[in-house]
């Protein structure tokens, strides 16, 4: 028909929606970058990303599109909005691994890769060695990416996919252009160039290498903002300590790995002292500072192998790997000494907060539950016998009964 034709013909006809492609894919990776740098915010390298795409869409558009001051110094603008997306991309991804970026090397290649272009655009204009020049910086400035990312590739799957994606660009802008070009007809223009098998397999490799970095840099902030969020169900925020939830997953854990070492391991309970008269006389935020005080003295004293936890409004657990009754013991009396000993910023400077402790060390096969019930058991004594002391719950072994002692509750 007359008017299909017509449609199929002049501007439409030369694989406009093709090349609209990538300045579409660009754009709409800009958008989602800096909505998802909105709300992940301080993360500048997403920003980086987001421009980098940016520059890659207008790359594209120049190629197509002649602004007033003539196709070559168009070609010229098209050439460094593509260089930018690069070192923005590679910029970014280095910067996301906490690495300083490399703007000598990474700026000396563009300035190298944009001089040979206009070497030979407008002193010794050959297309063919045009591409090559620009295409050979290019991939050195993806190289320049995997060697950075040879530094951080234990960091993680991300990482090792950073090192790699780094290669197979380098590779892409090295081998496939003089290949491509070696196969297909020499251009002598930019008809010529955007009709031919090296600018079809660009525009693939592009969109394709474009949507992967995209998948992976979206996926790593995914996993960060799942990690982020369990850890926050897992965590007491007025305290910093874990929560009941998270004290039953981590202790769990640790206790099962102290079983199968046949290590000993000791859970300690403690139970802030006439708490509620504390917050009726001193007020509630007093009462929070006490809180918070009490827990950074059980952490300081506790370690890093050991899990401390706020599982009520002012109780303690602490499960210590390693630690027998005895050292239990020890570690209870000096968080017990130290915190009543001091005064607490805000309360009346003569005023003594104490605590009350329990404690139970692993018997045979008990569980957490088992161990938490036997160390209040124990708390509940220290509690009965005046508050402010230490009372360890004894397994009781089943034959002989043992004999009862001052401080054997259970
Ligand atoms: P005891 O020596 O027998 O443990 O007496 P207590 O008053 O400490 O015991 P109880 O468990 O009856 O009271 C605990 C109080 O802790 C009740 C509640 O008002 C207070 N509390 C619970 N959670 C918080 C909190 O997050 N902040 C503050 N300020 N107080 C809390
Ligand atoms: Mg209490
Ligand atoms: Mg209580």
């Amino acid at each position: 028909m007359p008017s299909n034709r017509k449609w199929g013909s002049g501007f439409l006809d030369n694989g406009i929606f093709i090349s609209l492609v990538n300045p579409a894919i660009a754009l709409t990776l800009t958008a989602a970058f800096l909505v998802l740098w909105f709300y992940v915010r301080p993360r500048p390298y997403l920003v980086m990303v987001a421009a980098a795409y940016a520059a890659s869409a207008f790359g594209f558009i120049f190629q197509y599109v002649v602004l007033p001051f003539g196709p070559a110094p168009t070609k010229l603008l098209s050439s460094v909005f593509f260089m930018t997306a690069v070192v923005g991309i590679a910029a970014a991804v280095i910067a996301r691994f906490g690495r300083p970026i490399p703007w000598w090397p990474l700026g000396s290649v563009a300035a190298a890769g944009l001089a040979g272009f206009s070497w030979f655009m407008f002193v010794q204009p050959d297309i063919a060695w045009r591409v090559l020049v620009f295409n050979f910086a290019l991939g050195a400035i993806c190289l320049v990416v995997a060697g950075q990312a040879r530094t951080f590739h234990r960091e993680g799957r991300l990482a090792r996919a950073f090192f790699v994606l780094g290669v197979l660009s380098g590779l892409n802008f090295f081998v496939r252009p003089p290949i491509t070009m070696a196969l297909s007809e020499p251009f002598s223009n930019y008809t010529d160039l955007h009709t031919s098998l090296y600018w079809t397999t660009a525009l693939f490799s592009h969109s394709v290498l474009s949507l992967i970095i995209a998948l992976c840099l979206f996926t790593d902030e995914a996993l960060a903002m799942m990690r982020t969020l369990r850890s926050e169900t897992l965590t007491d925020p007025l305290s910093g300590l874990l929560n009941r939830r998270g004290f039953e997953t981590k202790a769990s854990e640790l206790l099962e790995s102290c079983k199968a070492s046949n290590l000993p391991v000791s859970l300690v309970v403690a139970d802030l002292d006439r708490f509620k008269s504390l917050n009726d006389r001193h007020g509630h935020a007093a009462g929070d500072r006490v809180i918070v005080e009490f827990a950074t003295r059980l952490k300081d004293a506790a370690g890093m192998r050991a899990v401390a936890a706020r599982i009520g409004g002012e109780e303690f657990a602490v499960l210590l790997p390693m630690a027998d009754p005895a050292a239990a013991r020890l570690f209870a009396e000096a968080v017990r000494t130290v915190f009543s000993g001091n005064s607490i910023d805000g309360l009346p400077h003569d005023l003594r907060v104490t605590g009350s402790f329990g404690i139970a060390s692993l018997s045979g096969h008990e569980d957490l539950s088992q161990l938490l019930q036997r160390a209040d058991a124990a708390l509940y004594h220290a509690k009965r016998d005046g508050r402010d002391g230490v009372r360890v719950s004894y397994q009781r072994k089943p034959e002989p009964p043992p004999a009862e002692s001052g401080q054997q509750v259970a």
